[in-house]
Formats: structure tokens, C-alpha cells, sequence
């Protein structure tokens, strides 16, 4: 069930349990107000939110974070009108390029993601950008809102709260599952991972899952690490990513994961989406299809329910 968790005096994370498209939000509670970190899916989700944030306070929510351009991380930005909604510049430019395509993008989650519901759910660029980072004060306590960089996304946003030794990770991290690095940015995400280990929080709150450790965060780094140099090592012994692909038979990740990590390998290898003859490589969407039935799969085996 969904729930309002405190982690911390006044800062609390919404949790959506199961993993893929159920993705967490954050609280942050001020003297006058209430920062969000992301918005959500749909819109039933995010009523859920704001009954359980009226639970814990009455304070209007004046800002809205969104650490990523991905659709259940901004989908229902517009359901908060009175927040003003920050991203990165590369975020919002992103948001807005979903944005003309919006009637493309829900035709495909249709086809893609039929057991999802994206009710009352669409893009809204952000009202205010940065590049770098942003400081919101409320009284004695920092938020600060760090930009990675590309890496999960066109441009990881975290939130931090160093005080209470808690960031928000956005999909930079997602627990129970293996990391998910964007196309061609393998190396990219790596130094995201590095950058929130640099932080040396007590709380790592994943975009997707339970929260996690430094150390939690450290060992997924240190997976894709060895996933990526494996895959360096097929693309410098010749092999095209079909053949990497077989090369990864035996790894214990499931497949939908080895295709994504490969694929996004060899596209920054070469520069470009490496040509494939597997149907289940040859677009995104047909990618995280698989991660989201893998999922589903491991929620079946959990019995864990919604
Ligand atoms: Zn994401």
C-alpha cells in the first residue's frame, strides 16, 4: 500500500510499492511550506499523496521538484497549481519536447504499458529552471538541489538534505532492481552514482523501491561497473551486441536488464544505437516493457500486492 514514511523530523517519503511506474515522492516541510520532491503517474496517485501530506500538514505546497523529465516523475505537475515546479534547463527542455509529442507518447504507453494507468497524467514543463544548483531555505534547514548531469535521464536532479544527512535520489538510484542508465550514457551514470556516494548521506531515497544505504548505492555502482567493462570487453574483442549479448548468458541479472545495460554500452562505444536482429532490443520502449514485466514477475514471486 502506498504510504507517508517519516524519515526524518518534518521530511517524510511517499512510497508506491511495487517498483517499475510506482515511483516515490518527497516531503520536506518548512516553517511556511512544503517542498515536493516529483510528481507522480496519474492522477489517483497523486490524490493518495495529498491525503496523506494533509495528514502530516497543512501547509500549502509551494514548490515542486521534478528530478527528472520522465513521465512518472512529472506527469501530474499540473495538478499542483499553486507550486511553482523546478528543473533542470536540460529537464524542462526535455519536458517541453515530450510535451509536442504528447499525443504520441500516450499512444504508446497504451500499447506499451496497458495494465498502467496514466488517468488525469500528462507533461507540463517546469515554471522555473536552473543549471548547476539551487538552494531553497526554509529557516535553519538547506534543500539543495544538485544537478548531475545526463546519465539515468537527459539531466539527473537530486535533492539534498545535508543537515539530515538525506538525498532524493530521483531514478539515479532505484532499489531492488539493477541500475538503468540512459541510452549511450553508461560512463555518464557511473559518475552520477559516484556523485551521490560523494554526498555521504545516512538515507538514499530511491525514485522507485524502499529507501537504501551509501552502501546500498555503492554495490549497484559497482555492478554497472562490472556490466560495462564486461561490455567494453565484447565490443573491443569484435563482437557486435548481438553477440555481446549471448557473452552475458550466464550473468544472473535477468535479460531485459543485460539488453538494456549492453545496449546503452554500445551506443556510447560507437556513438549510436548498435544495429541489432533481436526484436526485443530494437526500441526503448520495448526495453522497459521487459523491466516492468520482469517487475511484475518478482512482485508475483513476493505476493507482495500493491
Ligand atoms: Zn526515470
Amino acid at each position: 500500500m502506498a504510504e507517508l514514511r517519516k524519515l526524518a523530523q518534518d521530511v517524510y517519503v511517499f512510497l508506491q510499492p511495487p517498483l517499475v511506474w510506482y515511483s516515490s515522492a518527497g516531503v520536506i516541510i518548512g516553517e511556511r511550506e512544503v517542498i515536493l520532491v516529483d510528481s507522480l503517474t496519474n492522477a489517483a496517485m497523486t490524490e493518495r499523496l495529498r491525503a496523506e501530506n494533509s495528514r502530516v500538514t497543512d501547509k500549502p505546497i509551494r514548490y515542486l521538484i521534478n528530478t527528472h523529465e520522465h513521465p512518472d516523475h512529472v506527469y501530474t505537475n499540473h495538478l499542483f497549481p499553486q507550486a511553482t515546479v523546478i528543473g533542470s534547463q536540460r529537464g524542462r527542455a526535455q519536458t517541453q519536447a515530450n510535451q509536442r509529442v504528447q499525443s504520441e507518447h500516450t499512444a504508446l504507453f497504451a500499447k506499451y504499458f496497458p495494465d498502467v494507468d496514466f488517468g488525469g497524467g500528462c507533461y507540463t514543463p517546469q515554471a522555473m529552471s536552473f543549471s548547476g544548483s539551487l538552494c531553497i531555505y526554509q529557516g535553519e534547514r538547506e534543500v539543495r538541489v544538485l544537478e548531475l548531469g545526463p546519465g539515468h535521464s537527459e539531466s539527473d536532479v537530486v535533492v539534498h538534505l545535508p543537515a539530515e544527512k538525506i538525498v532524493f535520489c530521483g531514478d539515479v538510484f532505484v532499489n531492488g532492481m539493477p541500475p538503468l542508465p540512459g541510452e549511450g550514457r553508461v560512463t555518464q551514470t557511473i559518475a552520477n552514482y559516484r556523485a551521490l556516494e560523494a554526498l555521504e548521506a545516512d538515507l538514499y531515497v530511491a525514485g522507485h523501491g524502499e529507501p537504501g544505504t551509501l552502501a546500498d548505492v555503492r554495490a549497484q555502482r559497482i555492478q554497472l561497473e562490472g556490466h560495462v567493462q564486461h561490455a567494453r570487453d565484447c565490443f573491443e574483442q569484435g563482437l557486435s551486441y548481438d553477440e555481446a549479448l549471448q557473452a552475458f548468458d550466464d550473468d544472473p541479472m535477468p535479460v531485459d536488464f543485460r539488453r538494456l545495460i549492453i545496449l546503452a554500452s554500445y551506443w556510447e562505444f560507437i556513438g549510436q544505437r548498435p544495429a541489432t536482429a533481436d526484436p526485443a532490443s530494437q526500441n526503448h520502449l520495448t526495453l522497459i516493457q521487459g523491466i516492468a514485466n520482469e517487475a511484475k514477475r518478482r512482485r508475483g514471486s513476493k505476493g507482495a500486492g500493491q
